[in-house]
């Protein structure tokens, strides 16, 4: 179902340790939170279970949360904008590390509850994704690895491949420049209803709870 090559990022808000205990054991190796205070509160809990996770922020980075995240994470998904990619350059080397992978999180479906740079706010956006790239190339102790995205809500998730199929073409546009310091590695969209589709838009890396875990309480 999902392919070999694609990383399946475990979505653990809401979760208990215990059940991320049980799909650790079961061969996850990637777990994506939310919130710092929860991925540590999550890592704590699991103690030597979480040692061999690759850990990913994928909720909403606030700014006086980013030395925390840096410490607890290993891959920041939830870059918003340049001035975010920039705050987290400054305080790499403070939180013990040489660089911090990152993803820019894009907000295609322009929604208005939605973090992540959109289209709308952004024109011409693809034109205003490379300047981003670039500007973050320059940053030392950042490394741009890819593109997030959540895609729209939408009723029918078919609805949502013309949003996958043009973050992907960013995501090909970006790649293309060849920037130093730029990796573009993770294409990281699908969620537990669009998954099957943003695999075939391209994705490479997708983030699922309810299908692993079962609804949400
Ligand atoms: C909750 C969440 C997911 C997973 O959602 P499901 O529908 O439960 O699979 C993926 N990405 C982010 C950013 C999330 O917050």
């Amino acid at each position: 179902m999902i392919p070999p090559y694609a990383a399946i990022i475990v979505a653990a808000k809401t979760r208990t340790p215990d059940e991320v205990a049980t799909v650790i054991e079961a061969g996850a190796t990637h777990i994506g939170e939310n919130y710092v205070q929860e991925g540590m509160q999550m890592q704590t809990s699991l103690g030597p279970k979480a040692r061999d996770i690759t850990w990913h922020m994928i909720g909403h980075l606030q700014k006086n949360k980013i030395s925390k995240a840096l410490r607890t994470f290993d891959v920041i998904q939830s870059v918003d904008s340049v001035d975010r990619a920039r705050a987290i350059d400054a305080r790499v080397e403070p939180a013990g590390k040489q660089i911090a992978p990152i993803l820019v999180e894009i907000n295609i479906g322009s929604e208005e509850a939605k973090a992540g740079l959109s289209p709308d706010e952004h024109e011409p956006f693809e034109e205003y994704m490379e300047q981003c790239a670039e500007e973050i190339s320059r940053l030392e102790h950042v490394r741009l690895e890819g593109l997030m995205t959540m895609g729209p809500r939408v009723g029918n998730p078919e609805e949502s491949r013309p949003y996958f199929r043009r973050v992907k073409k960013i995501f090909d546009q970006i790649s293309a420049l060849r920037l130093d310091r730029v990796d573009m590695r993770y294409l990281s969209m699908g969620m537990t209803n669009s998954y099957h589709i943003a695999l075939e838009e391209g994705a490479n890396m997708v983030r699922i709870g309810t299908a692993i875990f079962g609804e949400r309480g």
